[in-house]
């Protein structure tokens, strides 16, 4: 059997890799919908920074459906004339039948996050979701520990990845491995404790291997060079860019212009626009410090 995804796209390994031996990050940023896309790519593409294009579950559905996206993706990168390595993720798989779905749908990558089982189940359905994808050329991602709030409804509490169990998830051949590092989803709250290094540290040393941190958006630039240090090569982004999104979306709207009949600002193409350019800018400003960005040319296709 041969690959599914379009020759497009690639899949997410050689980037990630390329990322972990060169001590910097690859962007993944999660997309909700056509502006979204279009910001992602167009910032990849005029940075020439290589990227990671995730839908969550929630976010597949919301835009109708795996086929959605992936025909989105596709005739956006067509039509953008997007040139640099682009993946496109699930992002939280949450059964082993989304996962394949997405594979089959054309995707390019998925993440199985099987930490919401039981070790055993989760090392048994990431094996499962392994020897599926490498049918169809498709990168993995696995997750031990917990990360914590909320993502499509499933609470984490945010446990710390083990050490022995990274290094067995690692021998199943998954591509990159996240692991709970003290990180959160969504806004980190007031009296956040910082990633837990000491850990990442430990997994780091038994697996030498590429990890992901998920709950990327509000991480201070610091921590972020730390953890890169310690072997984080891809960082995962989705409020961040919420919040951009919503900050000069309501700037627009305070000061009036979407309701100015003149200039018809009430059009939906200018109204979405000030977000969508915001996203575009916030792309620019992440790559810069997780050090993708001008990457593109060092990636094997
Ligand atoms: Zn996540």
């Amino acid at each position: 059997m041969a690959k599914i995804y379009s020759d497009r796209l690639v899949n997410a390994h050689n980037m990630v890799h390329a990322a972990y031996a060169g001590k910097y990050a690859i962007g993944h940023f999660n997309t909700n919908n056509l502006e979204w896309t279009k910001a992602i790519l167009g910032a990849a593409q005029k940075t020439n920074t290589p990227v990671i294009i995730a839908t969550s579950e929630g976010a597949m559905k919301y835009m109708g459906g795996a086929k959605t996206v992936v025909a989105m993706v596709n005739a956006l990168m067509e039509q953008m004339d997007i040139t640099v390595p682009v993946a496109l993720h699930l992002d939280h798989g949450q059964t082993v039948e989304s996962a394949k779905e997405c594979i089959l749908a054309g995707y390019s990558s998925v993440m199985f996050d099987g930490s919401h089982y039981s070790f055993e189940d989760n090392f048994k359905m990431t094996k499962e979701v392994v020897e599926f994808a490498a049918q169809y050329e498709v990168s993995v991602e696995a997750e031990i520990g917990t990360i914590g709030g909320e993502e499509d409804g499933v609470i984490g509490k945010g446990e710390l990845g083990d050490p022995a169990e990274a290094r067995k998830i690692v021998d199943l051949k998954v591509d990159f491995l996240a692991a709970g590092i003290g990180n959160i989803h969504g806004p980190y709250p007031a009296g956040w404790e910082g990633l837990a290094f000491e850990q990442l540290d430990l997994i780091e040393k038994e697996i030498n291997f590429p990890m992901v941190m998920h709950g990327g958006s509000g991480v201070p630039q610091e921590q972020v060079k730390k953890a890169i240090s310690l072997g984080i090569s891809k960082i995962n982004v989705n409020t961040e860019l919420q919040l951009a999104f919503q900050k000069a979306t309501r700037a627009y709207i305070e000061k009036g212009a979407d309701q100015d009949m003149v200039k018809k600002g009430f059009d939906p193409r200018k109204l979405l626009k000030p977000g969508t350019d915001a996203i575009e800018a916030e792309i620019e400003n992440l790559v810069t410090w997780f050090g993708s960005k001008g990457k593109a040319n060092e990636i094997k296709k």
